[in-house]
């Protein structure tokens, strides 16, 4: 399981940069760059939310990956060592990416 960094911190999810998911999905179905994926669990932090994280933050986690494309996915799940999903100031899903994401070739 990779471990995980994450900077969006308006998803409900994220708590000091880790997520507390517990697993994610990451969209890029025919994906050639990392502007291409995006996190689809991604849920917005409403102004109500905006202090309670939910579950517990771990470094470690599970990730499900549609990206194909990439040279870390192995049937659909990430193999890296390490993923950084970025998207600072993100409202939905496709303005976060995953800049780990590297072309196979
Ligand atoms: S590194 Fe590649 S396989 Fe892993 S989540 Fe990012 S795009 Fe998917």
């Amino acid at each position: 399981m990779p471990s995980l960094v994450c900077s969006v911190q308006n998803c409900v999810y994220n708590n000091a940069m880790y997520c507390s998911k517990g697993d994610i999905m990451v969209g890029g179905e025919g994906a050639q760059k990392c502007q291409d994926t995006c996190c689809e669990s991604f849920q917005e932090r409403k102004a109500d939310s905006a202090k309670s994280s939910m579950g517990t933050p771990s470094q470690q986690i599970q990730v499900d990956c549609k990206a194909h494309n990439c040279t870390y996915n192995q049937e659909c799940v990430c193999h890296a060592d390490k993923i950084t999903i970025a998207g600072a100031g993100a409202c939905q899903c496709r303005e976060t990416e995953c800049v780990t994401f590297e072309e196979a070739r």
